[in-house]
């Protein structure tokens, strides 16, 4: 399983790195975790643009979903004729929200290009990947995601606020890439985002093999993002995402 980080940038895109979105590969088969504003131009240094065989969606928040609109342009309208559909999983409601996020009418919105479908919590297969979703604590219907293949595991936090299900999902796992939007100060906003701290807590907690920050917005000093982080006994690795880097787990 091979884990390539489009984008990383919280909140919005950053001058080094687009918003949240993740490619994990594994027997041929790709996988996007989050398609946010700005990854569909960096997605190309990485992989075909044709080439993803399913894209999941944690939330409907812009910076992990807009970019769907570049993608359905870019898989509609290519002078070869359009390519055919595939699977789109996120929260209820995510067709017809991509639908006006574009402008388009219902039917058919945005269903010739994809196969949207709804996440619940539970466990499903993607291709060759064992995922498994559970919701996170975030304003909006936010799904923390933990994919397995061939005895490994990544966890993803997508958004979220200190969270118990989070733990959950990355008890054991190998790696878990968990958001890191705030730092440490008062009157930090309840349930919505996780500091640097709480992040690498969370590592802990679950017993996750080595802990890699991301969701990093522009305006935090990304040192002290990884200081504030490295406070907290925790056994693994503590790293911080960046766009192009890639991380193979066997
Ligand atoms: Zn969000």
């Amino acid at each position: 399983m091979r884990l390539t980080i489009i984008g990383c940038s919280g909140s919005f895109p950053g001058p080094d790195s687009p918003a949240s979105c993740y490619l994990l590969e594994a027997e041929g088969f790709r996988l996007l975790l989050d398609l946010g504003s700005g990854a569909v131009g960096a997605l190309q240094r990485y992989v075909g643009l044709y080439d993803i065989d399913a894209v999941c969606l944690s939330h409907l928040h812009a910076d992990h979903c807009l970019d769907l609109c570049a993608y359905y342009v870019a898989r509609s309208f290519h002078p070869g004729g359009p390519r055919p559909p595939i699977p789109v999983y996120g929260p209820a409601g995510t067709a017809s929200r991509m639908a006006r996020a574009y402008g388009l009418a219902e039917p058919p919105g945005m269903t010739e290009a994809f196969e949207f479908a709804t996440l619940a919590p539970g466990t499903r297969q993607i291709g060759p990947f064992r995922v498994t979703t559970a919701h996170v604590n975030h304003p909006v219907e936010t799904f923390g995601f933990r994919l397995e293949h061939g005895g490994r595991s990544i966890a993803y936090s997508a958004d979220t606020g200190e969270s118990a299900a989070l733990v959950g999902l990355a008890r054991g796992a190998d790696l878990l890439l968990c958001e890191a939007s705030l730092l440490d100060g008062p009157d930090l906003p309840a349930d919505l985002h996780l500091t640097a701290r709480q992040a690498a807590q969370h590592a802990a907690r679950a017993g996750a093999g080595r802990l890699m920050l991301t969701h990093l917005v522009p305006w935090n000093d990304r040192a002290r993002t990884l200081e504030e982080a490295s406070g907290v006994p925790f056994a693994g690795p503590v790293s911080l995402a960046a766009s192009g880097q890639a991380i193979d787990l066997g």
